[in-house]
Protein backbone atom coordinates (compact mmCIF):
# COMPACT_ATOMS: atom_id res chain seq x y z
CA UNK A 1 0.00 0.00 0.00
CA UNK A 2 1.13 3.50 -0.89
CA UNK A 3 0.76 6.67 0.84
CA UNK A 4 -0.88 7.58 4.24
CA UNK A 5 -4.18 5.44 3.69
CA UNK A 6 -6.15 8.92 3.92
CA UNK A 7 -9.62 9.60 2.90
CA UNK A 8 -11.64 7.09 3.34
CA UNK A 9 -14.96 8.84 1.28
CA UNK A 10 -17.03 9.16 3.80
CA UNK A 11 -18.92 11.92 2.34
CA UNK A 12 -18.06 10.31 -1.31
CA UNK A 13 -15.75 12.69 -2.24
CA UNK A 14 -12.48 13.07 -3.33
CA UNK A 15 -9.43 13.98 -1.15
CA UNK A 16 -10.20 17.55 -0.31
CA UNK A 17 -9.19 18.89 -4.00
CA UNK A 18 -12.56 20.53 -4.95
CA UNK A 19 -12.74 18.07 -7.77
CA UNK A 20 -15.58 15.41 -6.57
CA UNK A 21 -16.55 12.72 -8.54
CA UNK A 22 -19.74 11.46 -6.61
CA UNK A 23 -22.67 10.53 -9.09
CA UNK A 24 -24.67 13.83 -8.37
CA UNK A 25 -22.13 15.84 -8.37
CA UNK A 26 -20.36 14.53 -11.69
CA UNK A 27 -22.22 16.34 -14.78
CA UNK A 28 -19.65 14.84 -16.82
CA UNK A 29 -21.03 11.06 -16.33
CA UNK A 30 -21.68 9.97 -20.01
CA UNK A 31 -23.03 10.33 -22.25
CA UNK A 32 -23.57 14.35 -21.36
CA UNK A 33 -20.55 15.19 -21.89
CA UNK A 34 -20.12 17.37 -24.85
CA UNK A 35 -16.79 15.68 -25.93
CA UNK A 36 -16.20 13.60 -29.05
CA UNK A 37 -16.96 9.81 -28.71
CA UNK A 38 -13.71 8.13 -28.47
CA UNK A 39 -12.30 6.10 -31.16
CA UNK A 40 -10.48 3.02 -29.99
CA UNK A 41 -8.66 -0.05 -31.73
CA UNK A 42 -9.16 -2.98 -29.76
CA UNK A 43 -6.54 -5.74 -30.76
CA UNK A 44 -6.74 -9.30 -29.91
CA UNK A 45 -8.61 -12.78 -29.50
CA UNK A 46 -11.90 -12.58 -31.60
CA UNK A 47 -13.94 -15.81 -31.00
CA UNK A 48 -17.37 -17.74 -31.29
CA UNK A 49 -18.71 -18.30 -27.74
CA UNK A 50 -20.42 -21.41 -26.86
CA UNK A 51 -22.14 -21.42 -23.07
CA UNK A 52 -23.87 -24.60 -21.74
CA UNK A 53 -25.40 -23.77 -18.09
CA UNK A 54 -25.35 -27.02 -16.33
CA UNK A 55 -26.70 -27.75 -12.85
CA UNK A 56 -23.63 -29.83 -12.34
CA UNK A 57 -19.84 -30.04 -14.05
CA UNK A 58 -19.64 -33.47 -15.54
CA UNK A 59 -17.33 -35.66 -14.41
CA UNK A 60 -14.75 -37.74 -16.38
CA UNK A 61 -16.99 -40.53 -17.61
CA UNK A 62 -20.01 -38.27 -16.68
CA UNK A 63 -22.96 -36.99 -18.54
CA UNK A 64 -24.72 -34.23 -17.46
CA UNK A 65 -27.97 -32.11 -19.17
CA UNK A 66 -27.26 -28.90 -20.83
CA UNK A 67 -30.00 -26.70 -19.24
CA UNK A 68 -29.49 -23.74 -21.52
CA UNK A 69 -27.32 -22.72 -24.53
CA UNK A 70 -26.52 -19.53 -25.65
CA UNK A 71 -24.01 -18.57 -28.49
CA UNK A 72 -22.73 -15.39 -29.35
CA UNK A 73 -19.53 -13.63 -30.37
CA UNK A 74 -17.06 -13.64 -28.11
CA UNK A 75 -13.12 -13.04 -27.25
CA UNK A 76 -11.82 -10.54 -25.16
CA UNK A 77 -10.61 -7.36 -27.92
CA UNK A 78 -14.20 -7.84 -29.41
CA UNK A 79 -16.12 -8.33 -25.66
CA UNK A 80 -14.20 -4.76 -24.86
CA UNK A 81 -14.87 -2.86 -28.61
CA UNK A 82 -19.29 -3.96 -28.29
CA UNK A 83 -18.62 -2.48 -24.85
CA UNK A 84 -17.05 0.30 -25.88
CA UNK A 85 -19.90 0.92 -28.34
CA UNK A 86 -22.49 0.50 -26.02
CA UNK A 87 -20.97 3.19 -23.95
CA UNK A 88 -20.63 5.65 -27.07
CA UNK A 89 -17.21 5.15 -28.06
CA UNK A 90 -16.65 4.33 -31.86
CA UNK A 91 -14.80 0.44 -32.06
CA UNK A 92 -12.62 -1.10 -34.69
CA UNK A 93 -11.63 -4.40 -33.51
CA UNK A 94 -8.47 -5.71 -35.00
CA UNK A 95 -7.65 -9.55 -34.89
CA UNK A 96 -8.11 -12.58 -36.99
CA UNK A 97 -11.14 -15.37 -37.35
CA UNK A 98 -11.45 -18.26 -39.90
CA UNK A 99 -12.82 -18.55 -42.97
CA UNK A 100 -15.93 -20.88 -42.01
CA UNK A 101 -19.38 -20.44 -40.82
CA UNK A 102 -18.54 -18.77 -37.15
CA UNK A 103 -15.97 -16.67 -38.68
CA UNK A 104 -18.61 -14.94 -40.65
CA UNK A 105 -21.32 -14.63 -37.73
CA UNK A 106 -18.86 -13.21 -35.49
CA UNK A 107 -17.94 -10.57 -37.88
CA UNK A 108 -21.96 -10.47 -39.12
CA UNK A 109 -22.52 -9.84 -35.08
CA UNK A 110 -19.39 -7.58 -34.77
CA UNK A 111 -20.61 -5.36 -37.18
CA UNK A 112 -24.30 -5.63 -35.98
CA UNK A 113 -23.07 -4.07 -32.90
CA UNK A 114 -22.04 -1.00 -34.63
CA UNK A 115 -18.26 -2.31 -34.16
CA UNK A 116 -15.73 -1.63 -37.20
CA UNK A 117 -14.93 -4.96 -38.41
CA UNK A 118 -13.32 -4.18 -41.45
CA UNK A 119 -9.81 -4.89 -40.43
CA UNK A 120 -9.98 -8.22 -39.59
CA UNK A 121 -8.01 -10.87 -40.64
CA UNK A 122 -9.29 -13.68 -42.37
CA UNK A 123 -7.63 -17.08 -42.35
CA UNK A 124 -9.37 -19.60 -44.66
CA UNK A 125 -6.33 -22.32 -43.52
CA UNK A 126 -7.70 -22.05 -39.92
CA UNK A 127 -10.76 -22.45 -38.08
CA UNK A 128 -12.57 -19.33 -36.35
CA UNK A 129 -11.36 -19.94 -32.62
CA UNK A 130 -14.58 -21.61 -30.61
CA UNK A 131 -14.66 -21.47 -26.76
CA UNK A 132 -17.02 -23.85 -25.20
CA UNK A 133 -17.45 -22.73 -21.22
CA UNK A 134 -19.56 -25.08 -19.52
CA UNK A 135 -21.36 -23.31 -16.10
CA UNK A 136 -22.89 -25.13 -13.39
CA UNK A 137 -25.61 -23.46 -11.03
CA UNK A 138 -22.58 -22.45 -8.56
CA UNK A 139 -21.18 -20.17 -11.71
CA UNK A 140 -17.88 -22.65 -11.52
CA UNK A 141 -16.50 -22.82 -15.14
CA UNK A 142 -14.91 -25.24 -17.07
CA UNK A 143 -13.46 -24.37 -20.72
CA UNK A 144 -12.54 -26.01 -23.74
CA UNK A 145 -10.94 -23.89 -26.95
CA UNK A 146 -9.15 -24.28 -29.80
CA UNK A 147 -6.59 -21.58 -30.82
CA UNK A 148 -7.85 -21.74 -34.62
CA UNK A 149 -7.47 -18.49 -36.14
CA UNK A 150 -7.33 -15.91 -33.42
CA UNK A 151 -3.93 -15.36 -33.43
CA UNK A 152 -3.15 -15.30 -37.10
CA UNK A 153 -2.51 -11.21 -37.42
CA UNK A 154 0.35 -9.29 -37.22
CA UNK A 155 1.00 -5.61 -36.16
CA UNK A 156 1.68 -4.83 -39.97
CA UNK A 157 -1.73 -5.82 -40.99
CA UNK A 158 -3.62 -3.00 -39.08
CA UNK A 159 -4.37 0.29 -41.60
CA UNK A 160 -1.99 2.80 -40.62
CA UNK A 161 -4.64 5.78 -41.37
CA UNK A 162 -6.89 3.45 -38.92
CA UNK A 163 -4.11 3.94 -36.23
CA UNK A 164 -3.73 7.57 -36.88
CA UNK A 165 -7.24 8.36 -36.28
CA UNK A 166 -7.29 6.29 -32.84
CA UNK A 167 -7.20 8.04 -29.63
CA UNK A 168 -6.57 4.77 -27.69
CA UNK A 169 -5.60 1.44 -28.75
CA UNK A 170 -6.92 -1.17 -26.46
CA UNK A 171 -4.52 -4.59 -26.16
CA UNK A 172 -5.94 -8.51 -25.25
CA UNK A 173 -3.84 -11.45 -25.22
CA UNK A 174 -2.53 -12.10 -28.36
CA UNK A 175 1.21 -12.83 -29.44
CA UNK A 176 3.64 -11.29 -27.44
CA UNK A 177 5.53 -9.33 -30.50
CA UNK A 178 1.82 -8.33 -31.76
CA UNK A 179 1.16 -6.57 -28.96
CA UNK A 180 4.31 -5.10 -28.74
CA UNK A 181 4.07 -3.54 -32.65
CA UNK A 182 1.00 -2.40 -32.16
CA UNK A 183 1.74 -0.96 -28.76
CA UNK A 184 4.74 0.82 -30.47
CA UNK A 185 2.86 1.99 -33.21
CA UNK A 186 -0.11 3.36 -31.31
CA UNK A 187 2.84 5.59 -29.41
CA UNK A 188 4.60 6.82 -32.66
CA UNK A 189 0.95 8.09 -33.74
CA UNK A 190 0.05 9.56 -29.88
CA UNK A 191 -2.74 6.76 -29.17
CA UNK A 192 -2.97 6.13 -25.93
CA UNK A 193 -2.72 2.22 -24.65
CA UNK A 194 -4.04 -0.05 -22.57
CA UNK A 195 -3.16 -3.92 -22.41
CA UNK A 196 -5.57 -6.51 -20.65
CA UNK A 197 -2.63 -9.67 -21.06
CA UNK A 198 -5.16 -12.22 -19.89
CA UNK A 199 -4.40 -15.14 -17.91
CA UNK A 200 -1.19 -16.42 -20.07
CA UNK A 201 0.56 -13.19 -18.54
CA UNK A 202 3.21 -15.91 -16.93
CA UNK A 203 4.61 -17.72 -19.98
CA UNK A 204 4.41 -15.33 -22.55
CA UNK A 205 7.11 -12.22 -23.13
CA UNK A 206 4.53 -9.59 -22.75
CA UNK A 207 7.91 -7.08 -21.04
CA UNK A 208 7.91 -4.87 -24.45
CA UNK A 209 3.90 -4.29 -24.96
CA UNK A 210 3.95 -3.87 -21.04
CA UNK A 211 6.05 -1.04 -20.64
CA UNK A 212 4.39 0.08 -24.62
CA UNK A 213 1.37 0.79 -22.45
CA UNK A 214 -0.13 3.34 -20.11
CA UNK A 215 -2.57 0.92 -18.54
CA UNK A 216 -3.12 -2.35 -17.56
CA UNK A 217 -5.91 -4.27 -16.89
CA UNK A 218 -5.14 -8.02 -14.64
CA UNK A 219 -7.65 -10.06 -12.28
CA UNK A 220 -5.83 -10.55 -8.55
CA UNK A 221 -4.63 -13.91 -10.11
CA UNK A 222 -2.94 -12.42 -12.86
CA UNK A 223 -1.38 -9.44 -10.93
CA UNK A 224 0.49 -12.09 -8.83
CA UNK A 225 1.56 -13.34 -11.56
CA UNK A 226 3.03 -10.92 -13.08
CA UNK A 227 4.86 -9.62 -9.93
CA UNK A 228 6.56 -12.86 -9.54
CA UNK A 229 7.30 -12.88 -13.18
CA UNK A 230 8.34 -9.28 -14.15
CA UNK A 231 9.95 -6.51 -12.72
CA UNK A 232 6.77 -5.14 -12.83
CA UNK A 233 5.34 -4.51 -9.06
CA UNK A 234 1.54 -4.13 -9.91
CA UNK A 235 0.56 -3.09 -6.50
CA UNK A 236 2.69 0.05 -6.30
CA UNK A 237 3.51 0.81 -10.49
CA UNK A 238 6.21 3.50 -10.95
CA UNK A 239 5.26 4.44 -14.31
CA UNK A 240 1.66 3.15 -15.43
CA UNK A 241 -1.59 3.08 -14.04
CA UNK A 242 -2.90 -0.86 -13.26
CA UNK A 243 -6.43 -1.67 -13.33
CA UNK A 244 -6.42 -4.51 -10.51
CA UNK A 245 -10.04 -6.53 -10.59
CA UNK A 246 -11.21 -8.90 -7.53
CA UNK A 247 -14.46 -10.53 -8.99
CA UNK A 248 -17.15 -10.03 -6.19
CA UNK A 249 -14.76 -7.67 -4.24
CA UNK A 250 -14.89 -5.09 -6.73
CA UNK A 251 -11.54 -3.41 -8.03
CA UNK A 252 -8.31 -1.51 -7.56
CA UNK A 253 -6.76 0.95 -9.62
CA UNK A 254 -3.03 1.63 -8.74
CA UNK A 255 -1.65 5.05 -9.87
CA UNK A 256 2.45 6.01 -9.33
CA UNK A 257 1.05 8.57 -6.56
CA UNK A 258 -1.63 6.39 -4.77
CA UNK A 259 -4.66 4.56 -5.57
CA UNK A 260 -8.59 3.95 -5.26
CA UNK A 261 -10.53 0.96 -4.10
CA UNK A 262 -13.58 0.43 -4.44
CA UNK A 263 -15.94 -3.07 -3.13
CA UNK A 264 -17.94 -3.52 -6.15
CA UNK A 265 -21.47 -4.06 -6.56
CA UNK A 266 -23.99 -6.50 -5.00
CA UNK A 267 -25.37 -8.73 -7.74
CA UNK A 268 -26.39 -11.93 -8.04
CA UNK A 269 -23.55 -14.22 -10.05
CA UNK A 270 -25.28 -16.57 -13.29
CA UNK A 271 -21.22 -16.65 -14.80
CA UNK A 272 -18.51 -14.20 -14.62
CA UNK A 273 -16.95 -15.05 -17.55
CA UNK A 274 -16.35 -11.52 -19.69
CA UNK A 275 -16.66 -9.69 -16.21
CA UNK A 276 -13.38 -8.64 -16.65
CA UNK A 277 -13.75 -7.06 -20.30
CA UNK A 278 -17.04 -5.62 -18.91
CA UNK A 279 -14.76 -3.74 -16.28
CA UNK A 280 -12.05 -2.41 -19.12
CA UNK A 281 -15.12 -1.43 -21.46
CA UNK A 282 -16.57 0.83 -18.67
CA UNK A 283 -13.49 2.38 -17.26
CA UNK A 284 -11.68 3.21 -20.69
CA UNK A 285 -14.81 4.59 -21.89
CA UNK A 286 -15.18 6.54 -18.47
CA UNK A 287 -11.53 7.60 -18.95
CA UNK A 288 -11.23 8.36 -22.16
CA UNK A 289 -13.70 11.32 -22.82
CA UNK A 290 -12.88 12.84 -19.41
CA UNK A 291 -9.60 15.41 -19.94
CA UNK A 292 -8.91 15.17 -16.15
CA UNK A 293 -8.35 11.38 -16.73
CA UNK A 294 -6.99 11.35 -20.47
CA UNK A 295 -5.50 14.65 -21.20
CA UNK A 296 -3.00 16.19 -24.19
CA UNK A 297 -0.41 14.25 -21.85
CA UNK A 298 -1.63 11.23 -21.60
CA UNK A 299 -3.65 9.37 -18.70
CA UNK A 300 -3.37 11.53 -15.05
CA UNK A 301 -1.68 9.78 -12.47
CA UNK A 302 -3.27 11.04 -9.59
CA UNK A 303 -5.64 8.35 -7.82
CA UNK A 304 -8.62 10.50 -7.43
CA UNK A 305 -9.47 11.27 -10.82
CA UNK A 306 -10.33 7.63 -11.22
CA UNK A 307 -13.34 7.41 -8.93
CA UNK A 308 -15.85 7.58 -12.16
CA UNK A 309 -13.91 5.06 -14.30
CA UNK A 310 -13.49 2.89 -10.51
CA UNK A 311 -17.40 3.22 -10.75
CA UNK A 312 -18.25 2.59 -13.89
CA UNK A 313 -15.66 -0.82 -14.47
CA UNK A 314 -17.31 -2.08 -11.44
CA UNK A 315 -20.73 -1.40 -12.67
CA UNK A 316 -20.41 -2.67 -15.76
CA UNK A 317 -17.88 -6.03 -14.06
CA UNK A 318 -21.78 -6.36 -12.17
CA UNK A 319 -23.88 -6.41 -15.10
CA UNK A 320 -21.42 -8.89 -17.14
CA UNK A 321 -21.64 -11.38 -14.35
CA UNK A 322 -24.90 -11.30 -13.45
CA UNK A 323 -25.58 -12.04 -16.92
CA UNK A 324 -25.76 -15.74 -18.96
CA UNK A 325 -23.07 -15.10 -21.84
CA UNK A 326 -19.52 -13.64 -21.53
CA UNK A 327 -20.83 -10.53 -23.93
CA UNK A 328 -23.35 -8.08 -21.69
CA UNK A 329 -25.58 -5.48 -23.18
CA UNK A 330 -23.80 -2.25 -21.86
CA UNK A 331 -25.66 0.75 -21.70
CA UNK A 332 -25.33 3.82 -19.74
CA UNK A 333 -28.39 3.25 -18.42
CA UNK A 334 -27.80 0.10 -17.32
CA UNK A 335 -24.61 1.35 -15.30
CA UNK A 336 -26.95 3.87 -13.49
CA UNK A 337 -29.33 1.33 -12.63
CA UNK A 338 -26.82 -0.36 -10.97
CA UNK A 339 -25.52 2.32 -9.03
CA UNK A 340 -28.70 3.56 -8.30
CA UNK A 341 -29.58 0.26 -6.56
CA UNK A 342 -26.50 0.92 -4.19
CA UNK A 343 -26.74 4.83 -3.75
CA UNK A 344 -24.49 4.58 -0.70
CA UNK A 345 -21.70 3.11 -3.21
CA UNK A 346 -19.65 6.37 -3.22
CA UNK A 347 -19.07 6.45 0.28
CA UNK A 348 -17.45 2.81 -0.43
CA UNK A 349 -14.29 4.67 -2.14
CA UNK A 350 -11.24 4.23 -1.03
CA UNK A 351 -8.44 6.54 -1.79
CA UNK A 352 -4.78 6.25 -0.82
CA UNK A 353 -2.16 9.37 -1.74
P1 LIG B 1 -11.89 -11.54 -14.78
O1 LIG B 1 -13.21 -11.83 -15.44
O2 LIG B 1 -10.93 -10.89 -15.71
O3 LIG B 1 -11.29 -12.69 -14.00
P2 LIG B 1 -12.94 -10.42 -12.30
O4 LIG B 1 -13.51 -11.76 -11.97
O5 LIG B 1 -12.01 -9.82 -11.30
O6 LIG B 1 -12.21 -10.38 -13.72
O7 LIG B 1 -14.17 -9.44 -12.54
C1 LIG B 1 -14.05 -8.19 -13.16
C2 LIG B 1 -14.96 -7.19 -12.48
O8 LIG B 1 -16.32 -7.64 -12.61
C3 LIG B 1 -14.73 -7.01 -10.99
O9 LIG B 1 -13.75 -6.03 -10.77
C4 LIG B 1 -16.10 -6.57 -10.53
O10 LIG B 1 -16.27 -5.20 -10.83
C5 LIG B 1 -17.04 -7.35 -11.44
N1 LIG B 1 -17.47 -8.62 -10.84
C6 LIG B 1 -16.97 -9.86 -11.04
N2 LIG B 1 -17.61 -10.79 -10.31
C7 LIG B 1 -18.56 -10.13 -9.62
C8 LIG B 1 -19.58 -10.50 -8.68
N3 LIG B 1 -19.73 -11.78 -8.29
N4 LIG B 1 -20.37 -9.53 -8.17
C9 LIG B 1 -20.23 -8.24 -8.54
N5 LIG B 1 -19.30 -7.81 -9.43
C10 LIG B 1 -18.48 -8.74 -9.96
Amino acid sequence: MTGDGSTAGSSGSTAGDGRDATREDDPDLPPEAATAPPRVVSAGHINWDVTMHVDRLPAADGETRIERLEQSGGGSAANVAVGLVDLGGQSVVYGSVGGDESGALTLRGLANEGVDPGQVLIDADEPTSVKYVIVDADGELMMLANDGANESFTAGELDRGVLEAADHVHLTSQRPETAAALATAAGEVSATRSFDPGRRVGDREYDAAIHASDVLFLNEREAATLANTSKVDPWEPDDRIVAITLGANGATIRTPNGDVSHPGFDVDPVDTTGAGDAFAAGALAASLREPEVVGEDGFSTDPRDFQVPLLVGNACGALAARAVTARVDLSWDRVRGVMGDSPEADLLIEIRT
